[in-house]
């Protein structure tokens, strides 16, 4: 069986020569290690192996683990409920699944409090499958006007989107595209608290298309750590 670190350098490997392929430059794919169900000792090998990066998709995850594990950015990308907010507020980097304006005014309230900035990015569900959170590529644009309207201490800083499972991701590779106009349209525009530097695309089973289609953060956790029992 590979080790954690060998797995962590063949991901670091391939994202580069998948970015390189299409004309990117090396490093510019920031992996964030997935780490549900993971205990603080296997978190900790990946960060000895080099991650600085760590994503978990529960808020009581985050809490279970975040004294036990190295110094390190914690990303929310999973679900979140509003009435969980306060508790991860002053511990994660990124929240990657804002999805409306109420979980947004929430975050508003909590990061005042602390005198903070959150650095968020709004979940875009593409392919509009009724199992999966985040919102339509036509809402976005109204969700990010009425942050941008509302919201004092929050950067929004891109967009985050999860594809449907496929055998084949070639057939996924659209919904990928079309996450990466929206990311590219919204780029253009100049405000003080949007700052789009990340497209959060790709898990174990597809961050090589989600790359070829302009992805700069993956998001990848089983094939780091094994299949998740
Ligand atoms: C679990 C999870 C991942 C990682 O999935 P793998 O298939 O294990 O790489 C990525 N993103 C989100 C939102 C997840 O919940």
């Amino acid at each position: 069986m590979q080790t954690i670190g060998q797995n962590i350098r063949n991901i670091e490997k391939n994202k580069d020569a998948v970015a390189m392929k299409v004309g990117r430059k090396p490093g510019e794919v920031l992996l964030v290690v997935v780490t549900k169900t993971r205990n603080e000792e296997e978190i900790n090998r990946a960060i000895e192996n080099g991650i600085t990066d760590i994503g978990e998709n529960r808020v009581q995850e985050i809490l279970d683990k975040f004294d036990k594990v190295k110094p390190v950015r914690w990303h929310l990308i999973g679900h979140l409920q509003t009435n969980k907010v306060k508790y991860i507020i002053d511990k994660v980097s990124l929240i990657h699944s804002v999805d409306s304006l109420k979980l947004a005014n929430e975050i508003d309230k909590r990061a005042g409090q602390l005198g903070k900035e959150m650095d968020i990015l709004i979940q875009v569900n593409a392919a509009e499958e009724e199992s999966k959170f985040g919102i339509t590529v036509e809402e976005t644009g109204p969700l990010i006007k009425d942050i941008l309207n509302t919201c004092k201490y929050i950067r929004i800083k891109g967009l985050m989107s999860i594809a449907p499972f496929a055998e084949n991701p070639e057939d996924i590779r659209i919904y990928f595209r079309q996450v990466k106009k929206l990311y590219d349209d919204f780029s253009l525009i100049n405000h003080e608290r949007l700052d789009f530097q990340y497209l959060s695309m790709g898990m174990s089973h597809d961050y090589e298309v989600a790359i070829e289609e302009g992805s700069n953060l993956i998001r990848v956790g089983s094939a780091i750590f094994g299949p998740r029992s």
